[in-house]
Protein backbone atom coordinates (compact mmCIF):
# COMPACT_ATOMS: atom_id res chain seq x y z
CA UNK A 1 0.00 0.00 0.00
CA UNK A 2 1.16 3.27 -0.50
CA UNK A 3 0.35 7.10 1.50
CA UNK A 4 0.64 10.55 -0.19
CA UNK A 5 -0.06 13.88 0.85
CA UNK A 6 -1.53 17.64 -0.17
CA UNK A 7 -1.40 20.84 0.65
CA UNK A 8 -2.89 24.11 -1.03
CA UNK A 9 -3.94 27.50 -0.44
CA UNK A 10 -5.88 30.10 -2.15
CA UNK A 11 -6.66 33.38 -1.42
CA UNK A 12 -10.21 35.67 -1.26
CA UNK A 13 -11.65 37.32 -3.92
CA UNK A 14 -14.64 39.16 -4.63
CA UNK A 15 -16.54 38.31 -8.11
CA UNK A 16 -15.88 35.03 -7.66
CA UNK A 17 -17.94 31.85 -6.80
CA UNK A 18 -16.57 29.96 -3.90
CA UNK A 19 -16.03 26.16 -4.54
CA UNK A 20 -15.27 23.41 -2.65
CA UNK A 21 -14.95 19.67 -2.39
CA UNK A 22 -16.75 20.76 -6.10
CA UNK A 23 -20.33 22.05 -3.97
CA UNK A 24 -20.96 25.62 -4.73
CA UNK A 25 -20.84 27.56 -0.76
CA UNK A 26 -23.55 31.09 0.15
CA UNK A 27 -20.69 33.36 0.57
CA UNK A 28 -19.87 37.02 -0.62
CA UNK A 29 -16.29 35.95 -1.52
CA UNK A 30 -14.82 33.22 -3.61
CA UNK A 31 -11.20 31.99 -3.88
CA UNK A 32 -8.98 33.44 -6.24
CA UNK A 33 -7.01 31.23 -9.06
CA UNK A 34 -6.89 29.87 -12.76
CA UNK A 35 -9.28 26.98 -12.14
CA UNK A 36 -12.21 27.04 -10.07
CA UNK A 37 -10.09 27.41 -7.07
CA UNK A 38 -11.42 24.26 -5.31
CA UNK A 39 -8.75 24.51 -2.33
CA UNK A 40 -10.11 21.33 -0.93
CA UNK A 41 -10.22 19.73 -4.22
CA UNK A 42 -6.45 20.24 -4.93
CA UNK A 43 -5.41 19.51 -1.73
CA UNK A 44 -6.84 15.66 -2.49
CA UNK A 45 -5.50 15.62 -6.07
CA UNK A 46 -2.06 16.43 -4.93
CA UNK A 47 -2.66 13.97 -2.06
CA UNK A 48 -3.74 11.21 -4.52
CA UNK A 49 -0.80 11.80 -6.72
CA UNK A 50 1.97 12.08 -4.36
CA UNK A 51 0.97 7.77 -3.14
CA UNK A 52 1.01 7.24 -6.96
CA UNK A 53 4.06 8.57 -7.55
CA UNK A 54 2.53 10.69 -10.26
CA UNK A 55 3.98 14.41 -9.21
CA UNK A 56 1.32 16.97 -8.71
CA UNK A 57 -1.25 18.75 -10.41
CA UNK A 58 0.64 21.50 -11.50
CA UNK A 59 3.00 18.97 -13.65
CA UNK A 60 -0.46 17.52 -14.94
CA UNK A 61 -2.76 20.37 -15.20
CA UNK A 62 -0.56 23.38 -15.43
CA UNK A 63 -1.91 26.74 -14.77
CA UNK A 64 -0.26 28.51 -18.07
CA UNK A 65 -2.26 26.40 -20.43
CA UNK A 66 -5.53 28.32 -21.23
CA UNK A 67 -7.61 24.77 -21.30
CA UNK A 68 -7.79 24.87 -17.37
CA UNK A 69 -8.60 28.72 -17.32
CA UNK A 70 -12.06 27.92 -15.00
CA UNK A 71 -11.28 24.46 -14.98
CA UNK A 72 -13.81 22.06 -12.70
CA UNK A 73 -11.38 20.94 -10.00
CA UNK A 74 -14.18 18.07 -9.68
CA UNK A 75 -13.79 16.91 -13.31
CA UNK A 76 -9.74 16.68 -12.71
CA UNK A 77 -10.20 14.53 -9.84
CA UNK A 78 -11.18 12.06 -11.81
CA UNK A 79 -8.80 12.38 -14.38
CA UNK A 80 -6.90 11.72 -11.56
CA UNK A 81 -8.26 9.23 -10.51
CA UNK A 82 -8.20 7.32 -13.55
CA UNK A 83 -4.71 7.41 -13.73
CA UNK A 84 -3.95 6.29 -10.94
CA UNK A 85 -6.32 3.27 -11.25
CA UNK A 86 -4.92 2.43 -14.62
CA UNK A 87 -1.13 1.93 -12.59
CA UNK A 88 -3.08 -0.59 -11.24
CA UNK A 89 -4.15 1.64 -7.50
CA UNK A 90 -7.41 1.45 -5.63
CA UNK A 91 -8.34 4.58 -2.87
CA UNK A 92 -8.01 2.71 0.33
CA UNK A 93 -8.97 5.94 2.23
CA UNK A 94 -8.81 9.63 2.23
CA UNK A 95 -8.91 12.10 5.37
CA UNK A 96 -9.23 15.71 4.76
CA UNK A 97 -8.74 19.10 6.48
CA UNK A 98 -10.24 22.21 5.56
CA UNK A 99 -8.72 25.03 7.55
CA UNK A 100 -11.07 28.09 7.33
CA UNK A 101 -12.08 31.07 9.70
CA UNK A 102 -15.22 31.40 7.38
CA UNK A 103 -17.46 30.33 6.50
CA UNK A 104 -18.92 27.02 8.14
CA UNK A 105 -19.17 24.09 6.20
CA UNK A 106 -20.82 21.43 8.46
CA UNK A 107 -23.78 22.62 6.28
CA UNK A 108 -21.92 21.66 3.06
CA UNK A 109 -20.23 18.51 4.35
CA UNK A 110 -22.30 15.67 2.97
CA UNK A 111 -22.59 17.30 -0.34
CA UNK A 112 -18.87 17.75 -0.76
CA UNK A 113 -17.87 14.33 0.47
CA UNK A 114 -20.57 12.57 -1.81
CA UNK A 115 -19.44 14.75 -4.43
CA UNK A 116 -15.60 13.51 -4.07
CA UNK A 117 -17.07 10.13 -3.72
CA UNK A 118 -19.19 10.35 -7.36
CA UNK A 119 -15.96 11.79 -8.95
CA UNK A 120 -13.36 9.33 -7.54
CA UNK A 121 -16.17 6.12 -8.06
CA UNK A 122 -15.73 5.36 -4.23
CA UNK A 123 -17.85 4.20 -1.59
CA UNK A 124 -18.77 7.53 0.64
CA UNK A 125 -17.18 5.70 4.07
CA UNK A 126 -13.92 6.25 2.27
CA UNK A 127 -14.04 9.75 2.61
CA UNK A 128 -13.12 11.43 6.07
CA UNK A 129 -13.58 15.33 6.10
CA UNK A 130 -12.83 17.88 9.03
CA UNK A 131 -12.85 20.91 9.24
CA UNK A 132 -11.06 23.60 11.81
CA UNK A 133 -10.01 27.34 12.16
CA UNK A 134 -6.90 28.77 13.30
CA UNK A 135 -8.44 30.70 16.17
CA UNK A 136 -8.49 33.74 14.54
CA UNK A 137 -4.34 33.45 14.19
CA UNK A 138 -2.46 34.17 10.87
CA UNK A 139 -3.66 34.85 7.14
CA UNK A 140 -6.59 32.27 7.62
CA UNK A 141 -7.69 34.04 10.62
CA UNK A 142 -7.78 36.94 9.26
CA UNK A 143 -10.22 35.65 6.52
CA UNK A 144 -7.57 36.48 3.92
CA UNK A 145 -7.46 32.51 2.11
CA UNK A 146 -8.33 28.82 3.09
CA UNK A 147 -5.73 26.19 3.33
CA UNK A 148 -6.83 22.30 2.83
CA UNK A 149 -4.54 19.37 3.70
CA UNK A 150 -5.34 15.94 2.11
CA UNK A 151 -4.01 12.42 2.69
CA UNK A 152 -4.65 9.48 0.63
CA UNK A 153 -3.87 5.35 1.08
CA UNK A 154 -3.76 3.38 -2.00
CA UNK A 155 -4.00 -0.61 -2.45
CA UNK A 156 -3.15 -2.45 -5.39
CA UNK A 157 -5.94 -3.90 -7.09
CA UNK A 158 -6.82 -7.70 -6.44
CA UNK A 159 -5.29 -9.45 -9.32
CA UNK A 160 -6.99 -13.09 -9.99
CA UNK A 161 -3.22 -13.45 -12.05
CA UNK A 162 -1.26 -13.31 -8.42
CA UNK A 163 -3.25 -15.93 -6.52
CA UNK A 164 -0.75 -18.82 -5.68
CA UNK A 165 2.38 -16.12 -5.83
CA UNK A 166 4.37 -14.49 -3.70
CA UNK A 167 6.12 -11.38 -3.87
MG1 LIG B 1 -4.70 25.16 -5.87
Amino acid sequence: MRIGQGFDVHKFAYGRKLIIGGQEIHYPKGLEGHSDADVLTHALMDALLGAAGLGDIGMLFPDSDPAFRGASSIGLLHVVCSKVNALGWKVSNVDLTLIAENPKIGPYRQAIVSNLANAMEIDLDKINMKATTTEGLGFIGRGEGIAAMAVAALERFHRPEDDGHRD
